[in-house]
């Protein structure tokens, strides 16, 4: 049995869920569910990140202490993906206690290894990024992500001797040791390397809601150092209990954004070669969006609140709209104003219509008792399958739906070909084949479903009679035929009434 770990970044929670951190958490859950569907014993990640000056800004602006902000924030979190559907396996929170011994046994680490010196440090600093820019970074003077001038800090910190290890983290990425996707990305995590990239401080003396370093409580983990070691420290890394470590680590895909790529690619790596830990098998980076061509954002007012979108459309359509707009890993545009009519083509005249079609069929010219085989579809099929398999082994989700539409358009111009409405008073003996044919399709088409809309496609499945398909093996639910001849269908329940 393979073992699959991915992970989403942890979320910066001092603001309320919105699509920005949805979109690549929903993304994860399609391969954690993919790789479970396929046999895996799969550990998918997701958390918050609640350390560092600006959350204590926002808590005291609250009127709440940091902690007593962070509790109710991160139970929105659990919450909005409880209500998405997300199978995480855990959520990690940057001020749990097994978190904070993670954070503390990786920097002592670090130290015993040589990796860190103290020095004084005198940079611009973003309060947005709660990082050091460089002049470089600037645009117009101004951090390009928040547009404000970053400040001059100077204070005593410990610093990571990060240029020690940049030509080993550069070699790894360079032979795909270290993969980052997509190649765009890589290319560009590569650049880094030819401009100067410092040693970085792992500590603050300035900021104050933080994990004190273990060795000089004067000074706190720099939120950085603190966030990545999230994916280890949630497999028991700091604790008694290192199977999950042992079984799990390293990661075989990080999801993160663009925006924090240099952490993710460069820095990550080079701590974890420091403190003797393997790094992670793949980066994926995905791009950023606008939605209705504008940058989302509170003083546009049109943040989408991924409550309201379940609201409206359901968890499952939620989902399916978030993930089918652009390319998994571009940059693009959410059009949001285009929902509703997304939703009836796609999802209530496409899939939903056919699966009613299909069992509606069933019902009326075979008393929903199923057919003799037939395997007319079968090769077209195998062909949509091995596309659907390309795509998720290589993170395109996109592209995942993009293959389960081909099995939704398959099966709608199969009907239209065939006219079952006329074979019924013509050739009872083709209407057979013909149902037979439909109803199959409509089984695959509830099993690739299920990483991507995982009700849709049970209750699909469960009108097959096909209840039990999580306890059958991925090969045998792709084989064509496994619908048994006698066995009894029901119709489908509208799966996505129609919106007007
Ligand atoms: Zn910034």
């Amino acid at each position: 049995m393979s073992k699959f770990y991915v992970t989403t970044p942890i979320y910066y929670i001092n603001g309320e869920p919105h699509i920005g951190s949805a979109y690549p958490t929903l993304a994860a859950d399609v391969l954690a569910r993919y790789h479970r569907l396929k046999g895996d014993e799969v550990m998918f990640l997701t958390g918050s990140d609640e350390h560092g000056a600006k959350m204590a800004e926002t808590a005291e602006k609250a009127g709440k202490t940091p902690q007593e902000f962070c509790d109710e924030m991160a139970a929105k979190f659990m919450e909005c993906w409880d209500e998405l559907d997300i199978s995480n396996d855990d959520f990690i929170r940057t001020t749990s206690d097994r978190h904070k011994a993670g954070v503390i046994k990786f920097i002592e680490k670090l130290k015993e290894n040589d990796a860190v010196y103290e020095g004084e440090y005198e940079g611009l600093y973003c309060q947005g990024c709660e990082a050091f820019l460089t002049e470089r970074d600037l645009v117009n003077g101004e951090c390009p992500i928040h547009r404000v001038k970053p400040q001059m800090i100077s204070e005593k910190n410990y610093f990571f001797n990060l240029k020690k290890y940049l030509p080993e983290v550069k070699r790894m990425i360079d032979v795909d040791e270290i993969r980052i996707l997509p190649e765009s990305k890589k290319n560009e995590v590569l650049g880094l390397f030819k401009q100067d990239i410092g040693d970085f401080s792992i500590s603050r003396s300035s900021v104050k809601w933080g994990i004190p370093l273990p060795w000089d409580e004067s000074q706190v983990a720099y939120v950085w150092v603190d966030a990545l070691t999230n994916y280890i420290n949630a497999l028991g890394y700091g604790s008694d209990d290192i199977t999950k470590l042992e079984k799990f680590w390293p990661a075989d895909v990080h999801i993160l954004g663009k925006d924090i790529l240099k952490f993710h690619c460069i820095y990550w790596p080079a701590m974890l070669i420091a403190a003797g830990l393997l790094t992670p098998k793949n980066l994926y980076v995905h791009g950023f969006f606008t939605v209705d061509g504008q940058k989302m954002g509170k003083s546009l007012g049109n943040v989408i609140d991924p409550f309201n979108l379940i609201k409206e459309f359901g968890a499952d359509a939620t989902r399916y709209l978030l993930l089918s707009q652009f390319p998994f890993g571009q940059d693009g545009d959410i059009k949001a104003a285009q929902f509703a009519i997304q939703y009836n083509s796609d999802l209530a005249n496409g899939i939903g219509n056919f699966a009613s079609r299909v069992t509606s069929m069933a019902e009326k010219y075979f008393e929903g008792v199923v057919p003799a085989r037939d395997s007319e579809l079968k090769n077209e099929v195998e062909k949509i399958w091995s596309e659907y398999e390309d795509s998720l082994e290589g993170f395109q989700v996109d592209q995942a739906i993009e293959a389960v539409k081909k099995l939704n358009q398959l099966g709608d111009g199969y009907v239209e070909k065939n006219k079952p409405w006329e074979l019924a008073k013509t050739d009872v003996k083709r209407l057979a084949g013909v149902i037979y044919n439909l109803l199959e399709l409509l089984r695959h088409l509830g099993v690739a479903l299920w990483p991507i809309m995982p009700e849709t496609s049970e209750k699909i499945l469960r009108a097959l009679g096909q209840d039990d398909f999580r306890q059958k093996d991925f090969v045998t639910l792709k084989v064509w035929g496994l619908l048994e001849p006698e066995s009894k269908t029901n119709k489908n329940e509208p799966l996505f009434p129609r919106i007007q």
